[in-house]
Parts: structure tokens; sequence; C-alpha cells
């Protein structure tokens, strides 16, 4: 592979960590690392992968980093400093692997930089795919997903055209609580939850993955990556996490890619692409599996029936249903609520929000801020 040089956002977290990995093993140059306040981590960073820049987004942390480091890596301090420099920056690829909404501002940086943008906050395409997308045309950005089933869906794209597309299956692992009831689902607990079968990730999406939240958030994520409707995307339950997700074309054929579950295959082919090169994960044994398929149950999981109404509504929906399953999460990690108040707090906070067409990040901030506000007033 060409040397290539890369950014990572959010180098700090479970997909960030993951892709500096993938930089190292396959010797790309990490030039900028950005993170919010893990300054512990961030200096033992720098001093590994001694980046041209890094940016801490929380300021008191960034002036305590200032007198822990030394050496040639420039400090950058703040959330908007932080997209400044990511749109000023000389670089191949910028990963951004920032959680929850704060992923968008820096998303926009470096599309309207015209940079690739290896993106695996979701949250970007969810609370604003058409502004996104809109802006990646204009400045010629390329978009290369990084979330494993997006990535999966990239490369069985290839298989065929775009009109010969008949519909996308989108994997699910069915998290800790498959084959479970609204009833037993009720009573699950916070431990129970951060155990997910196939998966090592961030806290907040671990919720997302039992709720099924994760994978509506990814069906709106997939429209707009994929410019298909929401009716075109099909959740398939697939315990073993192997098929990370496939497409299906008019002629019946489906494609599907296989990997080991391992978040460092959607990094390296983000790194590579166009090209593919030697493996940093695991070699696949089909022989060791079964690979198995079931229908979601949404009687049960209603975040991922909540999500399919605010992916056919459009507009403002996705926002709203973003930030107050957010909140929500935050709220069952602090055991304030329990697992089926999510459904019951999202579906409160969207049944008194009132749709509206998607104009600006400036309403998407708006209604995103409001829809916290509204789902933290429900705390029973
Ligand atoms: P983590 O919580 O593990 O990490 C989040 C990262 O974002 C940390 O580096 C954190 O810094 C940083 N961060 C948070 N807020 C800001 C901010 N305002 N400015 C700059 N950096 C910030 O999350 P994950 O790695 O699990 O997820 C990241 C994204 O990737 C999410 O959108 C998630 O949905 C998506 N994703 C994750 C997968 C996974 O396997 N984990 C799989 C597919 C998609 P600090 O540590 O300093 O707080
Ligand atoms: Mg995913």
């Amino acid at each position: 592979m060409m040397k290539k040089k890369a950014a990572v956002l959010g180098s700090t977290g479970s997909v960030g960590t993951q892709v500096l990995d993938v930089c190292e093993k396959l010797g790309a140059e990490v030039v900028f690392i950005a993170a919010h306040s893990n300054i512990g981590l961030i200096a033992e960073q720098i001093k590994k992968y001694k980046p041209k820049y890094c940016a801490v987004t929380d300021i008191n942390a960034a002036n305590r980093l200032d007198n822990m480091i030394s050496g040639e890596t420039k400090l950058i301090k703040g959330y908007d400093e932080m997209c400044r420099a990511v749109y000023d920056l000389d670089c191949d690829v910028v990963f951004n692997a920032v959680s929850g909404k704060n992923g968008l501002f820096p998303t926009l940086s470096v599309i309207r930089s015209g940079k690739t943008l290896a993106l695996a906050n979701k949250e970007s395409m969810v609370l604003a795919g058409p502004i996104v997308n809109a802006e990646a045309k204009k400045h010629n950005a390329a978009i290369l997903p990084v979330d494993s089933e997006h990535c999966a869906i990239f490369q069985c794209l290839k298989g065929g055209k775009k009109s010969e597309v008949k519909r996308i299956l989108l994997t699910a692992s069915g998290g800790p609580f498959f084959g479970y009831t609204f009833d037993q689902l009720e009573s699950v607990t916070l431990e129970q939850t951060m155990k997910h079968p196939t998966w090592n990730m961030g806290k907040k999406i671990t919720v997302d993955s039992a709720t099924l939240a994760n994978k509506g958030l990814e069906i709106i994520e997939a429209m707009h990556l994929f410019d298909v409707p929401y009716d075109k995307i099909k959740v398939l339950i697939h315990r073993q996490s192997i098929v990370h997700s496939m497409v299906e074309y008019n002629d019946n054929s489906v494609i599907a890619q296989l990997a080991v579950p391992d978040m460092r295959h959607p990094g390296q082919y983000a790194l590579t692409y166009p090209d593919r090169c030697e493996a940093v994960i695991d070699e696949l044994d089909l022989t060791k599996y079964t690979l198995t398929f079931n229908e979601p149950d949404t009687n049960a999981f209603k975040m991922l029936a909540l999500a399919k109404e605010c992916a056919k509504a459009g507009g403002i929906m996705p926002c709203v249903y973003n930030a107050a399953n957010e909140a929500a999460a935050d709220m069952f990690l602090r055991k304030l609520i329990g697992f089926n108040d999510i459904y019951r707090i999202c579906d409160k906070v969207l049944s008194k929000t009132e749709n509206r067409a998607l104009t600006d990040t400036e309403q998407i901030i708006e209604y995103d801020k409001r829809s916290r506000e509204l789902a933290y007033s429900y705390k029973e």
C-alpha cells in the first residue's frame, strides 16, 4: 500500500483505538488525532504516533494536557478549533469516530474541504444525511462507511448497478436479549445489557445494540449513504455477526460480505480503499460456524419499529429519535430508568414533536437540544 496520511477523530474510543491499530500495522502515518477529555490516553497516543496535530475539545482537559506533553505535536484546544483544523489539514483520509451528535460538524468540515471521510459516526447521517450528501457532492468528497454493516453494503454494491438493486439486507446480531418478549425485557439489568454476544464496543452503542435502536439508526444511515428508500432496507437477525450485510439484486441474486466480527476490517478497508492489502484481522474459518437468520421481533424491540417510522417520516424526526435515545440510553447507563423506559421515553418525545422539513444545522441543533431536555424531563 502507498503510505497514506490519516487523521483519527475520536482516537481514544472503541473505534478510534482500533483504527489507530490498523494504521500502525499497515504503516500509515497518523497526522492528526482528536478526542474530548481522556488526556491520559491522548498523551500516550501522542508519544506513540507523534501526530503533527492533536485536538482536545474539552478546554480544561486541553490545558492540563498542555503541561503533560513536549515535542513537536501542536495542541489544538476546543471543538470549533478542532473542526477548523480538520478543514485545513493535509491528509488522505479522515476517520470520524467521534460519538454522538458531536460527530456532525467534523463530518461537514472534512467534506467541505474535499477530503475523503471514513465515517464511523452514524449520527452524522442520521441527523443530517441530505445536508451531508449535498455538501459531499458540491465539494466532490468521498464518504467511505466504517460502520461494519455499511462497509459490507458498500462492498456488496460493487456486485451490480445501482438500478439493479432490489433491496438491502441489513444484519443485526440481535444483542443479548434475542428471543425475549417485551414483558421479559421489563426487568433486564444494566449488567446483562452490557454483555454483547459478538462485539466489544463503546457503552452507548452497546445499549443501542440491546434495544435494537442501533439497527434503527443504521437503517436511516443506510438510506442516506446509499440513496435507497427505507422500505428497500430489510433487517435480518444474524446471531453470529459473520455476514455483515447483503445486497439483493433484481435477479434475486444476493451478494454478502463475510468476515470475523472485528471493527478493524472496516477501518482497514477505508484506509486502503480502493485497494485491498494483507489482513490485520484473523482469517474466517467457516467450518466453525452455523449461520442463522431470523426476522426481528418489533413487538419486543419497539425501538426498531419507532426508527422505521422515523425513517419513513424523514425531516427532523430521525434527529428527534436520536436525541431522545441518546438521553434515554444515558439515563439507563446511570441506572435512573429501566430498559423498556428507553422506548417509552423516545415514544413520548416523538409523539410530542411535530415533524418539519430539514432546513439547516441550526435547526438540527435546536431540535436535538429540545428533544434531549424533553427526554430527561420524563425520568420517572
Ligand atoms: P466511544 O464512546 O468508545 O468513543 C467516543 C470517542 O469520541 C472518544 O474518543 C471520545 O473522546 C470522542 N469524543 C466524544 N465527544 C467528542 C467531542 N465533542 N469532540 C471530539 N471527540 C469527542 O464510542 P465508539 O467508538 O463506540 O463509537 C464512535 C462512533 O462510531 C459512534 O458514532 C458509534 O455509533 C460508531 N460505531 C461504533 C462501533 C463500535 O464498534 N464501537 C461500530 C460502528 C459504529 P474521550 O474519550 O476523550 O471522551
Ligand atoms: Mg454497525
